[in-house]
């Protein structure tokens, strides 16, 4: 299953709706950063501000007492009474220079009550005010007025600007005179230094008299009415008598103010507007960057997360779809597996139909072969018995010589034989019945030799030479020995039968040999063979090529499934010599004790 394509890269177009986007917010932090560094100016122009005006109100207090004091001075007065005197101005003068020299005032001077300048402290300077006429000053008038005088105006000689403080001289209720003292405020505006803020001070019609921006200076910052336009005129603080507007960009500087009531002055401090935006500025830079930068961030994160929970759909999806082939094949194993069991189930009970009708067959088959069989009990029963007659006859003839030790051999022969013959009988039931005993170990030449025995006198008869080659030792073989010694019987009994059927030499050959699981036992005669339908049907029962008196043709069958009742084989087939070979395939036993089979005993 592919994974489904979701991922897609950022469009230009979706990073410009997101700087869009960007703007409302930015918008705020801007005004934020102004509002913070705008209180920052502020706090900032406040302070120079404060400490200005602390400076020049310093400067001005300082001398506003001069006056008053001076006028009291018995010699300004004296002066004032005597004024065609030179002595005496000479002396005012010398008083003045000094005192002014002492204060730091700029000038020191004494007027008569009609404003003409009787003594002053640049008495000796070429722009001495001494014999001038300033009875046009406010300051003077305020004085003769019984006020202290004030007056903010240029020099009319100097060109300096400065501030008059102005008191009158009494003597009882007449003015004698006017004591004025100039304080120079040029000094003031040099204080500030070269900085990017700018100073304005506008006395009281609004015109600039100190300030940082020398064109600037004398500059209306408002519009004047005529009144004020004739007072100007009339009192002359400028050099010019109309003074012109000052043209300031409201929007390039911000403005911060303080009046001084005492004087009707304003100073101000102007900031260049730049200086507010450059910071705002950078912080709005540098907060857009950090929130373009957030923004970018969240999304890379949401997108990642979307992915991520794609991904664990995706894999859910496909661990669900296993489970449930996995759940399908689970269900059709089951059910091959229920269909199998079934299958099993059927087969184990035809299994046990068919061993039930093999075992019914073969039961029935004995039993037909058994029926058929006992006309061939006799056959099986003939040797024993011929060799009892014989035996007895043999007896009786023994006896008759009074050979009794041999006639009791022969009986005792007889008696082993008739027991064996019952043996026989007993092993054809138990053939038909099923019995069957299991293999123990029994010698193998013993029982050779019992089969020889049962036979020599035929053999013997028949001048049959027996070449043997069996090993010394004792070959042990899982068998019943009475079965053995039957098989074994039936086997020589046919090669004799055989070699009846050829002339002289008659041999048998008798050899074993040890195999990797057992004993092969091979039986060999030179008799003529077994004919083709003999080498293909010998072992079925009644096969025989003899007359009905010679065999019945059990002999084979008998001994082939006594051979495979005892875990053996049956092999025969005729040797390249000529003659016939039969092997017996037993296997091997361990060593055994009994010497006696309990099957002889089973009658
Ligand atoms: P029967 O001996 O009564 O004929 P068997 O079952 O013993 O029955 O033998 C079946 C047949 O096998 C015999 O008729 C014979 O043709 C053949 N046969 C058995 N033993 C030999 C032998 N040693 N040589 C040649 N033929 C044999």
């Amino acid at each position: 299953m592919p994974l489904p394509s979701t991922y897609k890269r950022p469009r230009w177009r979706s990073l410009a709706v997101l700087a869009l986007l960007l703007i409302p917010l930015l918008w705020p932090l801007h005004q934020l950063a102004e509002r913070y560094y705008s209180n920052e100016l502020a706090e900032q122009n406040k302070q120079t501000l404060d400490l200005y005006v602390a400076n020049l109100l310093g400067t001005l207090r300082r001398y506003e007492v001069l006056p008053p004091i001076l006028a009291d001075l018995p010699a300004i007065r004296l002066t004032l009474q005597t004024p065609k005197s030179p002595a005496r101005r000479d002396s005012a003068n010398r008083l003045l220079s000094q005192l002014q020299q002492q204060t730091g005032a700029d000038v020191i001077y004494l007027m008569a009550a009609d404003g003409t300048t009787l003594a002053a402290s640049n008495w000796r300077q070429e722009d001495s005010f001494v014999t001038r006429n300033f009875s046009y000053r406010p300051y003077f008038r305020e004085a003769m007025q019984g006020r202290p005088g004030r007056f903010f105006g240029l020099g009319t000689t100097s060109g300096k600007r400065g501030y008059f403080f102005a008191a009158a001289i009494r003597d009882s209720d007449k003015n004698l005179g006017v004591m004025v003292v100039k304080v120079d405020l040029d000094h003031t505006e040099t204080l500030w230094g070269n900085r990017p803020e700018q100073l304005l001070v506008t006395d009281n019609y609004g015109v600039v008299i100190l300030t940082s921006q020398a064109d600037w200076r004398f500059h209306a910052t408002r519009e004047l009415d005529n009144a004020e336009r004739t007072a100007i005129a009339d009192t002359q603080p400028y050099r010019i008598q109309s003074p012109p507007p000052l043209q300031l960009k409201p929007a390039a500087w911000l403005r911060q103010g303080q009046t001084l009531d005492e004087i009707g002055w304003t100073v101000s401090i102007l900031t260049p507007r730049s200086q507010l935006d450059q910071p705002v500025r950078s912080t709005v830079a540098v907060g857009g960057s950090t929130l373009l930068a957030l923004i970018l961030l969240i999304g890379l994160l949401m997108q990642r997360r979307r992915h991520y929970l794609e991904r664990i759909a995706f894999d859910t999806q496909a661990r669900q779809q296993l489970e449930q082939r996995v759940l399908e094949r689970t269900l059709d194993l089951q059910r091959l597996n229920s269909r199998l069991k079934q299958e099993v189930l059927e087969r184990e009970q035809a299994q046990q139909k068919l061993v039930q009708a093999q075992d019914e067959l073969v039961q029935a088959s004995k039993l037909s072969a058994l029926g058929t069989m006992s006309a061939s009990i006799s056959h099986e029963l003939n040797q024993p018995l011929a060799a009892i007659r014989s035996y007895a006859d043999n007896a009786g003839v023994l006896l008759d010589h009074q050979r009794n030790d041999d006639a009791r051999a022969n009986l005792k022969l007889i008696s082993q034989l008739t027991q064996r013959m019952a043996s026989i009988i007993a092993h054809l039931r138990a053939f038909a019945r099923r019995d069957r005993h299991a293999p123990e170990s029994v010698a193998l030449q013993p029982a050779i030799d019992d089969a020889l025995a049962l036979l020599a006198k035929r053999r013997q008869a028949m001048q049959v030479e027996l070449i043997r080659d069996l090993p010394d030792a004792t070959l042990w073989v899982q068998a019943g020995e009475t079965r053995l010694r039957q098989v074994l019987g039936n086997l020589l009994a046919n090669a004799l039968d055989a070699l009846g059927e050829v002339p002289q030499p008659r041999r048998l050959w008798l050899s074993a040999e040890l195999t990797a699981d057992g004993v092969n036992l091979h039986l060999r005669d030179n008799g003529p063979g077994f004919s083709q339908e003999a080498l293909q049907r010998a072992r079925e029962p009644f096969f025989t090529t003899k007359t009905s008196a010679q065999g019945l043709g059990l002999g084979l069958a008998i001994c082939d499934t006594l051979m495979r009742a005892l875990g053996g084989e049956l092999l025969f087939a005729n040797h390249p010599d000529g003659g016939a070979q039969l092997t017996l395939r037993l296997r091997a036993a361990d060593q055994g004790i009994k010497t006696q089979s309990p099957e002889d005993f089973v009658v």
